[in-house]
């Protein structure tokens, strides 16, 4: 079988030959007691980075060994790019949601021999997922490998933003003492009321770990938690999103971005929020709308706006949230920590194992399969695609 691992570029000082630590923690279990990956055996040491094009994701001698292709590139963007060059005669294509290969409708189109879609991470609405459905293609990623470390991200960012970390940083960097300048945007989280949009793997991880610091949690969601739950944290369930802007000072996003929540963050929404709120959004860029983020932090309505989430990705040069007021973005990094990559690489082998032994996949991880919605797929999405403007990627370059 032929298989594309679209991954992103080494570091520009060449692949690490030392890291930071000598290892990372043991985690066998996730918190409701889901295994970490098990696939039969491992090529890679844990703490290795496997993300990117040298890493390959640990998997080129398993793949080699049984005797199939593996092609690795960050080249994805574009007809001319080595990606859409390999893809019509591709069994498998595994990507990550930090530099997303997006299959297109017209891509799945071209890849006719494609059965297998592999997302090393969470999140495959850079799939057409209506597109997979109706040419029967598997769709895939590696439910939970990297939940906890976003909800550790999105705390980072809720504490930079409301305390003015980053403006404050950069006076030290500028030589500067600037006490007052520092101040007046600064605020406590304390006594402030927080809001998910969504409570599940990352959305209640969340909520879970703001508890100790005395604010007020909220949270919009399907299905709603057990009660013991919204007890345990003295939860303010709301049936919808604006019935929970209305009351809080700061919202997280952390549901998947699908039909239903594409541009939910819009004008007419973020007109619903408390003058000077904050976003946090690591879900997916496009679950706000661009232009109406920008302006709401030009005009006020929102104080700040932070997450690792854009679109597309990469955003051009001049993709206007790198120049905005009051931001603190990152690149996609918050699911692509060393311990992260360990397990979603480890993810992407066994769910390689199970497909060529055909053995069943977890229902974890399926997103779609058999021409339908299934495993989480089915409970966390609605069908549909959510590619449409992938292309403007390809300006990340000119
Ligand atoms: P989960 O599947 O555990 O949680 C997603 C939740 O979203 C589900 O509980 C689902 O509810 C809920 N949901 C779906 N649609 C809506 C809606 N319209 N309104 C409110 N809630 C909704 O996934 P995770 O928590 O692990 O991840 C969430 C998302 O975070 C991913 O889909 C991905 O986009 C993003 N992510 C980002 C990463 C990063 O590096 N920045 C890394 C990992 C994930 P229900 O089940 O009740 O339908």
């Amino acid at each position: 079988m032929k298989i594309i691992a679209v991954l992103y570029d080494d570091p520009v000082n060449g692949y690490p030959k030392t890291y930071a630590r000598d290892g990372i923690p043991k985690i066998e279990r996730y918190p409701d007691g889901q295994t970490v990956p098990t696939p039969k055996k491992i090529d890679f040491k844990p703490g290795q980075l496997l993300g990117c094009v040298s890493g390959e994701l640990g998997l080129r001698k398993f793949l080699e060994d049984l005797g199939h292709t593996l092609i690795v590139t960050s080249d994805k963007d574009g007809a001319n790019s080595v990606f859409e060059r390999e893809l019509p005669d591709a069994d498998i294509v595994i990507s990550q949601p930090f530099w997303p290969a997006y299959l297109t409708k017209e891509r799945i189109a071209k890849a006719r021999k494609l059965k297998l879609a592999i997302t090393a991470g969470i999140g495959s609405d850079h799939v057409d997922l209506q597109a997979a459905i109706d040419r029967g293609i598997t769709v895939t990623e590696i439910t939970y490998c990297n939940s906890i470390g976003v909800a550790e991200h999105i705390v980072m960012m809720i504490l930079a933003l409301i305390r003015n970390y980053i403006p404050s940083y950069q006076w030290v960097i500028d030589q500067g003492w600037n006490i007052a300048d520092c101040a007046e945007r600064s605020y406590d989280l304390e006594g402030m009321h927080v809001g998910t949009v969504a409570a599940g793997h990352i959305g209640l991880a969340v909520l879970r770990r703001l508890k100790p610091f005395d604010v007020k949690l909220h949270y919009t969601e399907r299905h709603r938690l057990p009660e013991n739950i919204e007890k345990d944290l003295n939860l303010t369930y709301h049936p919808d999103v604006e019935s929970m802007v209305r009351v809080c000072d700061v919202i997280t996003i952390n549901c998947p971005l699908h039909a239903e929540t594409e541009h939910m963050f819009n004008d007419a929404l973020i007109s619903k929020m408390k003058r000077g709120s904050y976003i946090i959004n690591t879900a997916r860029g496009k679950i706000c709308d661009r232009e109406a983020i920008v302006r709401a932090l030009e005009s006020g309505q929102l104080a700040g706006y932070a997450g690792d989430v854009w679109f597309p990705q990469p955003p051009p040069k001049d993709h206007p949230w790198r120049t905005m007021p009051h931001h603190g973005m990152t690149p996609h990094i918050a699911g692509t920590s060393l311990p992260a990559q360990t397990r979603y690489a480890a993810g992407v082998r066994e769910i390689l194992e199970c497909w060529f032994e055909r053995r069943p996949i977890r229902d974890e991880y399926l997103i779609v399969d058999g021409g339908k919605l299934a495993g989480i797929g089915a409970h966390s999405y609605i069908a549909g695609d959510t590619t449409r403007g992938s292309e403007e990627a390809t300006r990340f370059n000119s």
